[in-house]
């Protein structure tokens, strides 16, 4: 390929709307440009790339045992509500309407489709087990669409998905595809940890997250992890145990006091000098629409995917003041948000009344003559445990005890009881045990040995084919530019001939461009008429593995040839200079 024929614009700056360093780089060196938000164009360097990236997978996936499909990015309403997912799919599932006034979605995900697929296919358990992938466009409309390809709005994502008769089978194939899932990513030049996570909204029981660990704002993930064992975890799933604290308020009886301007934990411990973790604090979310007590000890946080896992909502948020102060009055108390309380009114639940759903920590267990707010401006009742009179009022026995506390780094590994650290992490894949959630709701069924019908045990497994270029360029770039891993380079070689009017330099620059082409070496050489400091910017910018520089040195008889990802430049003889190029493309 000719520079000059190049369909590439690099740019001087970085784009204004960039927050990380792969969306900078990406549109700066020429391969993405935005067309709306969350919406980019892949230009020629970045289909080449895209495409290099989805043959490592096809090629692992093969290997591997799955079959390649292709299934529509359009779908119909009638499946979506046959798994009950219509309802349930969030904001983030682009619905519209054909000229029949029929309702479709956008595909955000394919678990509907592919078990339609499977059921009209798959009757017998001889054909089983299966696993079908395909490589496409999925649509979901984010709420918050950023990071350029981290998270669009459009993009590519490689989905597979495996039908089986047991949950053997499923384990062996979940393994199937974690080895298949390591040869993939290490191929394209990624450091990944694969760790525990939540299973979200496909559902299921176990899943398991691909992270590359960056320590940038592009990390949307916390991950927690044990150097001493191997246990690793997405904060949405990770567990702990507490190091020792007090968590016994001392307070000699059970007594109502006032507690002046103490809306907040600080100021409560402030004012009565303790620490949060004697107090019992109670937070109030909206869980499907539906308010929901949160009450954990006052020094831990509430982890919101618990929680909303804990209540069984497919959605939750924090309540607002001014949502806190109308449950308040509903509830019939006149108190300002920061003091309400798991207390009953007058002897009477009016949470209960108002359809609360009460979810305790577990750390509230072990709390002993604590301190809580009353649902009073401005009071607290100290010296209170549960299960008994509290100097006239009574505590709400939780609906439910559950984890609900995020994990804080320096509390210990769950196995091996040492500290846990924590990093960040950008998911590029994920893998899922989804057993009989879709195949049962949507009657996906086999024939089985004994000749009755049996829903198929299944199992999804997904790669973020845009995002792990994208994760690429986080992992790999320095202040000139990308340092394209080799293996999903968009061009390995760029030759720069640094005088094109001299006639031996330009000759040279050719001879080897031929017959690194004829080798099938995907190689540029720029033949523009510009500067070499400016061709050399551009080279580092996008990110060639290797650049030839036909230059000053060939009076000597030699080319400059620069490996990217490590600076190191090596003088190499001209009738040396093919075999050293396809000496480093073949490590
Ligand atoms: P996330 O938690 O990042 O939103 P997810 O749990 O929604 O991801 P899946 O639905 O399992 O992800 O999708 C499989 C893969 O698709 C993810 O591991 C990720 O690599 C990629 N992916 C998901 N959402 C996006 C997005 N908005 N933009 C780019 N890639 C995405
Ligand atoms: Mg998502």
């Amino acid at each position: 390929m000719k520079m000059s024929k190049l369909f590439v614009q690099t740019l001087r700056e970085f784009p204004s709307d960039a927050e990380v360093i792969s969306h900078k780089l990406l549109v700066r060196a020429g391969f993405i440009r935005k067309l709306t938000s969350g919406v980019y164009n892949y230009l020629p360097l970045m289909k080449r790339v895209l495409s290099k990236v989805e043959n490592i997978v096809r090629d692992e996936m093969d290997k591997a045992g799955a079959q390649e499909l292709l299934m529509p990015f359009v779908q119909p309403k009638e499946l979506w509500e046959e798994s009950g997912r219509w309802e349930v799919y969030g904001k983030e599932l682009m619905r519209l309407k054909d000229r029949h006034d029929r309702e479709m979605c956008l595909g955000p995900t394919h678990e509907e489709v592919i078990t339609f697929v499977a059921r009209e296919g798959l009757k017998s358990y001889k054909q089983l087990p299966v696993n079908l992938y395909q490589i496409q466009s999925k649509f979901r409309d984010e709420v918050r669409p950023r990071f350029g390809l981290l998270r669009g709005r459009e993009f590519i994502m490689k989905d597979a998905y495996s039908f089986g008769t047991s949950e053997a089978e499923l384990d062996a194939e979940y393994e199937n595809m974690a080895q298949a899932y390591k040869n993939i990513f290490s191929r394209c030049g990624l450091d990944t940890k694969m760790v525990q996570s939540d299973s979200g909204a496909i559902g299921g029981s176990v899943s398991h997250e691909f992270m590359v660990i960056t320590d940038t704002d592009a990390g949307e993930n916390d991950v927690f992890y044990c150097k001493t064992c191997d246990y690793s975890a997405n904060s949405n799933h990770a567990v702990s145990i507490l190091p020792e604290a007090n968590t016994n308020g001392n307070f000699s009886k059970p007594e109502v006091l006032d507690t002046p301007n103490t809306k907040s934990i600080e100021e409560l411990c402030d004012f009565l000098k303790i620490e949060p973790s004697v107090i019992l604090k109670t937070l109030v979310y909206i869980a499907d629409k539906k308010p929901v007590l949160a009450l954990i000890r006052a020094d831990k946080q509430v982890e919101e995917t618990k929680l909303m896992n804990a209540v069984g909502a497919n959605d939750i948020r924090i309540a607002s003041s001014a949502e806190i102060e109308e449950l308040m009055i509903n509830c019939g108390f006149n108190a300002k948000p920061g003091f309400i309380g798991p207390v009953l009114n007058n002897g009477e639940n009016t949470f209960k009344k108002q359809e609360v759903t009460v979810i305790a920590d577990e750390t509230i267990k072990t709390l002993t003559n604590f301190v809580v707010g009353i649902n009073q401006t401005d009071k607290h009742l100290v010296g209170a445990n549960y299960n008994q009179d509290n100097a006239g009022l009574t505590l709400i026995e939780p609906d439910k005890y559950a984890d609900i506390r995020l994990v804080e780094a320096g509390e210990l590994c769950p196995v091996c009881k040492k500290p846990l650290f924590v990093t960040r992490g950008i998911e590029v894949g994920n893998i899922f045990k989804l057993g009989t959630k879709y195949s049962k709701p949507m009657n996906a069924v086999y024939t089985d040995i004994d000749g009755k019908t049996k829903p198929y045990i299944m199992g999804c497994y997904g790669i973020g084919i845009s995002r792990t270029a994208a994760a690429a360029v986080e992992a790999h770039h320095d202040d000139f530019g990308i340092k394209w891993p080799v293996a999903i380079a968009p061009y390995h070689v760029i030759i720069v001939p640094a005088d094109l009017k001299n006639e031996e330099i330009k000759s040279t620059a050719e001879n080897l461009y031929n017959k690194l082409l004829e080798a099938g070496v995907e190689v540029v050489i720029d033949d523009r008429d510009e500067r070499p400091g400016v061709k050399f910017k551009d080279a580092d910018l996008i990110g060639f593995p290797l650049r030839v520089t036909v230059g000053k040195s060939l009076a000597e008889g030699n080319l400059e040839i620069k490996i990217r990802s490590t600076g190191e430049v090596s003088m190499v003889p001209v009738n040396e200079s093919f075999d050293f190029v396809m000496n480093f493309l073949k490590k």
